[in-house]
């Protein structure tokens, strides 16, 4: 390993303290404060979450996750010094990173996307898709994912109103779960912009299947195991659009597929 490629991956390491550090913080007190556990509250030492090491008061400190991220970023962004997209380079790539991470990882643990991380993205995502593909085809990437998304939304709140009602019928406690939420419509707005037009519409479409079929197989394993309601499982889809948006971005030959000429 040169040099240059054991910084890549100490940069990547740092970055996925960073990312560690924003998903415990993000979520609890939505604003950057200094680095505290999110099970007790209590304040962390920064060399703890860059280690990462459990919280030193209440002993947790979701290190399995702490340690899925930063051996993950250290291990993509060698990936991507090496063969860094084209058109981005390694710091746009980088950058980009750093965000679907933080992104996926706040969704999900709490099924949640916050609206910090989804103003940085607007601003990223204008930056990476212009690098990408020009103002033009970006903003029309954008266009694609908020308009296929938005109509998923009004769709899911049909299925919301019906779902409530039978969940009433079936004596069950009516929640305030939705089939796609308001997040995902901005995240679809964001990564559509990434994507530019007419990847926009291919990485939603494909993220949805994601969606689908890791659905059927939670279906199945619920009712082999008995727990199954029809009406009472539901499945986030923000993760998966943002798998599928990385998957288009960083490693297109994977999903080639897919991917018009
Ligand atoms: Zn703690």
């Amino acid at each position: 390993m040169s040099t240059h490629e054991l910084a890549a991956a100490l940069v990547g390491w740092i970055g996925g303290g960073i990312v560690n550090y924003l998903a415990d913080v993000l979520p609890t007190v939505r604003r950057l404060s200094r680095p505290i556990c999110p099970d007790c509250r209590e304040t962390r030492r920064w060399q703890d979450v860059i280690l990462p090491q459990a919280c030193r008061s209440c002993g947790r400190g979701r290190w399995l996750r702490a340690w899925l991220v930063n051996l993950f970023l250290a291990g993509f962004s060698l990936y991507l010094w090496t063969s860094p997209p084209a058109s981005l380079g390694f710091w746009p790539s980088w950058i980009a990173l750093l965000y679907f991470a933080t992104v996926f990882v706040i969704d999900f643990e709490h099924r949640l996307i916050l609206h910090s991380t989804s103003l940085f993205g607007f601003g990223l995502a204008l930056w990476i898709g212009n690098l990408r593909q020009g103002w033009t085809a970006t903003l029309l990437g954008g266009l694609a994912g908020f308009g296929i998304v938005i109509m998923l939304y009004l769709l899911g709140m049909v299925f919301t109103r019906l779902r409530a009602r039978r969940l009433q019928a079936a004596n069950l406690e009516p929640d305030d779960e939705e089939a796609f939420g308001a997040g995902d419509v901005i995240l679809a707005t964001i990564l559509g912009l990434m994507l530019g037009w007419p990847l926009a519409w291919f990485g939603l479409l494909f993220g949805i299947l994601l969606g689908g079929v890791v659905s059927a197989v939670l279906l199945v394993i619920l009712w082999l195991s008995g727990r199954f309601h029809p009406w009472a499982t539901f499945i986030p889809f923000g993760p998966f659009f943002l798998t599928s948006a990385f998957l288009i971005l960083y490693a297109p030959q994977l999903v080639r597929f897919l991917v018009p000429k």
